[in-house]
């Protein structure tokens, strides 16, 4: 059995050091890159989501490598996501590989279903070697988003543009490459000693915007284009609620604990009521409730859509509605997407938030 997963950020780092501290079999697809994406679109139907697409194409390479046994987030819900194994399996076995594909659900066992899965593709591992593999997977998992939210902090103060990003990429990797739990400790405080001391502009107030939308666009930059880092590039310090260490806990691994995750999504879920009462799949629900909470303290919202995602369009078409008001700019992000395009649109807007910042201030 050799095992894989595809991206979604940096997510393959907790997840590979997981399994190769059970002695797991795995393979690692290359990171998306434009071949990933060729191959995603050539075997993928049409008018399939990015996330659809992109991971079939991450399988199709980690199958080339091997791989037999691939994991996806799954579940059912109100939107395609609990189609998608199957489908992807039939594809992958059209194609001549004989591979399985098992659904790690975010809809339901959560955490005791990941922790079965675990157990299954280890051989039988015994639960005092699980336990500290997981705990050293989730400190990974803590160290990476710390480190990202710092960066988002920095990239539009830094007095040099791209020396937060030089130190980020450094620091991913050391993340990667840390082999005992001390050593992601040593590691995680290095690097974001290094970004605190990156030459910065400390007086400069940057416009503040929050990125929304469906999670797998929001967490992977090779599917968004790295918008986040193109606003940190325009002066806009980047503010997200999802980040993959609270999606993972809550959504995969620590279903149990409810009480966070209720709490952050009620709070979402209470705001968007008046305008939109139920759940439509997706991440669609939340969408309208941030846009709500986030119009007292933002400058300005991106949010991020796959093309043809249901849930998105939804909350697209409700947002204009609401009272509380703050500016939009959705994104919708396919394989047509081109960098040009949405970088003239990204500058429009952020004009547009200056002059209005400078307008309530005067
Ligand atoms: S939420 Fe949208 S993009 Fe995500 S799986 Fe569902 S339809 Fe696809």
């Amino acid at each position: 059995m050799r095992v894989s997963v595809p991206h979604m950020g940096n997510m393959y780092i907790p997840i590979k050091t997981l399994f190769r501290e059970l002695n797991v079999d795995m393979v690692i697809p290359p990171l998306s890159s434009r071949r990933t994406m060729s191959l995603a679109t050539k075997y993928s139907p049409e008018g399939l989501c990015i996330p659809f697409k992109l991971t079939l194409g991450n399988f199709i390479e980690a199958a080339e490598l091997g791989a037999d046994t691939l994991l996806t987030a799954g579940g059912y819900g109100i939107c395609r996501l609990g189609n998608y194994a199957q489908t992807q399996e039939q594809i992958l076995r059209d194609l001549g590989y004989n591979v399985e594909i098992i659904q790690l659900g975010v809809s339901d066992h959560k955490f005791r279903g990941f922790m079965d899965i675990v157990k299954r593709v280890s051989h039988n591992a015994p639960w005092r070697k699980i336990i500290p593999a997981f705990r050293f997977g989730i400190a990974k998992l803590d160290a990476l988003d710390e480190l990202e939210k710092e960066v988002h902090k920095v990239r539009p103060r830094e007095l040099t543009k791209g020396s937060a990003n030089r130190i980020y990429h450094r620091a991913v990797k050391a993340i990667d490459e840390a082999d005992g739990y001390r050593s992601v400790k040593r590691v995680r405080r290095d690097y974001l000693e290094q970004l605190h001391r990156v030459p910065q502009d400390r007086e400069v107030r940057p416009l503040l915007v929050s990125v929304v939308g469906e999670f797998y666009v929001v967490l992977d930059p090779f599917s968004n284009l790295d918008v986040e880092n193109e606003l940190g590039k325009l002066g806009v310090e980047v503010r997200r609620a999802l980040y993959i260490s609270d999606w993972t806990k809550f959504n995969l691994f620590f279903g149990v604990i409810k009480k966070f995750q209720k709490d952050e999504k009620t709070r979402f879920h209470e705001a968007a009521m008046p305008y939109l009462k139920c759940d439509v799949g997706g991440e669609g629900w939340e969408t309208v409730g941030e846009k709500v909470v986030y119009s007292k303290n933002y400058d300005g919202m991106i949010h991020l859509a796959p093309f043809t995602c249901m849930p998105e369009i939804v909350a697209q078409n409700i947002m204009p509605t609401t009272k509380e008001n703050i500016p939009v700019l959705t994104i919708f992000c396919d394989e047509q997407m081109g960098k040009p395009g949405m970088l003239t649109r990204l500058e429009a807007f952020v004009d547009l938030l200056k002059r209005r910042r400078q307008k309530f201030n005067n």
